[in-house]
């Protein structure tokens, strides 16, 4: 099935150009068919005549004037010749006995002989039917084979409507088509938190209908996220009040060992409460103002802090232009993805690419990477690879979630990929023109 297109549009348009087309040419053919016939029934019921009127001019004129008026008694589909008929096989076809009927009819059976047909096998035969004058002189009426049935201005014609009938197809299908296209888009392009593709809703009664349904749908995704965030945000900054009033209680505690380690929950808690509410935080990252930044030394920024911090971390590449983006947010993310690496990984390296239309900052390390069907569970929020829990690496689940939706609030995205030489590369994509949202 190599013909068979792989897009909606060409399976659609294939069927249904395929089905005018034979249709068309079917009609046509039988209108060309019926045309033949009619005129076959003409000219033989002419013909008959004609020939007759020729016997009887070539019977009146002298002998020798008689080769002089064949050329005038000629006619586009026969000719005349003086002398026998070619010696050849009988022509037995039923339109070689209605030819000779046809004649005999008019002139008489006895002045016209056997048909004979000549030419090569498998071709249109030309006829010749031995005729005799009234002086008993042989004339051959030879009749030349069918032209052509169709004319080529009637090809042109049928080629004109077909080409009018493929462009009919091409436009009613794109039309059809074409809304399915931007519903793809739109519901490939709806991401948590950032702006999607709002469809216009006009059109077609069905296709308004679902670009209608789409919207709200987009809509209602987005209320319930929001609702999401503000009761983690309430509950969140909600809680920091409490666990600081019990902290300052249990500072005047005092049984040092209870004490602590109620203390080092504490802190767990405010952790989480703290993560929690910069979850939250994020969806209103779209809001920070664009700004042009000097990439390069924020990147170096960072990469300092660690180093000050005493990890092992640096910086490769460079960018030559300034981005433009929302820095606060991007500094989040990025701050989150190499603390992880330096976590979980030893040495970290920043490494900044280009590629088309935009920019890769790639945050690499050396640790055990992720196992590749939790890649993208990670991203989602609270969830921790079940050896990092036991190796009681602290963290909330959160720092990944974070830097995600931060990535899809700068217009570009995070993806993780383990590294073929081992350890983690988090790669964040950030479109070069504009950040986006
Ligand atoms: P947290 O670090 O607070 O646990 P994250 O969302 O930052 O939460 O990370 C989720 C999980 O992804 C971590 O618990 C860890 O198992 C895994 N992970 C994140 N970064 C790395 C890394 N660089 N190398 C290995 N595992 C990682």
């Amino acid at each position: 099935m190599k013909m068979w297109p792989r897009s909606l549009f060409g399976r659609v348009a294939l069927v249904v150009f395929a089905g005018l087309a034979l249709a068309h040419v079917l009609t046509f053919g039988a209108l060309l068919r019926e045309r033949g016939e009619f005129s076959q029934d003409m000219m033989l019921a002419y013909l008959g005549r004609d020939v007759a009127s020729a016997l009887a001019i070539l019977d009146r004129v002298a002998p020798d004037e008689r080769a002089g008026w064949l050329p005038r008694l000629a006619r586009k589909n026969y000719v005349y010749a003086l002398g026998p008929a070619p010696t050849a096989e009988p022509a037995n076809g039923a339109l070689a006995q209605r030819l000779s009927q046809s004649v005999s009819a008019e002139v008489g059976a006895a002045r016209v002989g056997t048909m004979v047909r000549s030419g090569p096998p498998d071709t249109a035969p030309a006829l010749h039917l031995p005729l005799r004058l009234a002086d008993g002189t042989p004339l051959t009426l030879q009749l030349l084979p069918p032209g052509a049935m169709i004319s080529n201005s009637a090809v042109a014609l049928l080629l004109l409507q077909l080409a009018f009938l493929a462009a009919a197809t091409w436009w009613g299908v794109r039309l059809a088509v074409r809304p399915l296209g931007q519903l793809a888009r739109a519901a490939d392009a709806l991401r948590p938190g950032a702006r999607g593709l709002v469809l216009d809703e006009h059109g077609p009664r069905e296709v308004a209908q679902a670009a209608r349904a789409f919207n709200a749908m987009q809509q209602r995704i987005d209320t319930h996220l929001a609702e999401r965030q503000r009761l983690l945000a309430a509950i969140s900054h909600d809680l920091q009040t409490p666990i600081t009033r019990m902290k300052l209680r249990l500072e005047q505690l005092k049984d040092a060992d209870p004490r602590d380690r109620l203390l080092g929950d504490l802190d767990g808690m405010q952790a989480l409460v703290e993560e929690g509410l910069a979850y939250a935080r994020t969806a209103q990252a779209t809001q920070e103002p664009l700004r042009a930044v000097d990439l390069n030394a924020l990147l170096d920024g960072l990469v300092c802090d660690a180093l000050d911090a005493g990890h092992d971390a640096e910086l490769i590449g460079k960018l030559d232009l300034p981005l433009v983006t929302r820095v606060q947010a991007l500094r989040r993310a990025l701050t989150n993805l190499l603390d992880n690496a330096l976590k979980f990984g030893g040495p970290a390296q920043v490494v900044l690419r280009m590629a088309p239309g935009e920019v890769q900052i790639a945050v690499c390390d050396r640790g055990p990477g992720i196992p590749a069907e939790e890649l993208d569970k990670v991203l989602q929020p609270f969830y921790r690879v079940e050896s990092s829990r036991n190796r009681d690496t602290g963290g909330t689940g959160l720092g990944l979630a974070i830097a995600q939706e931060l990535a899809v609030a700068l217009g570009g995205r995070l993806r993780l990929l383990n590294r073929t030489e081992g350890g983690l590369e988090a790669r964040l994509s950030l479109p070069l023109v504009s950040a986006g949202g």
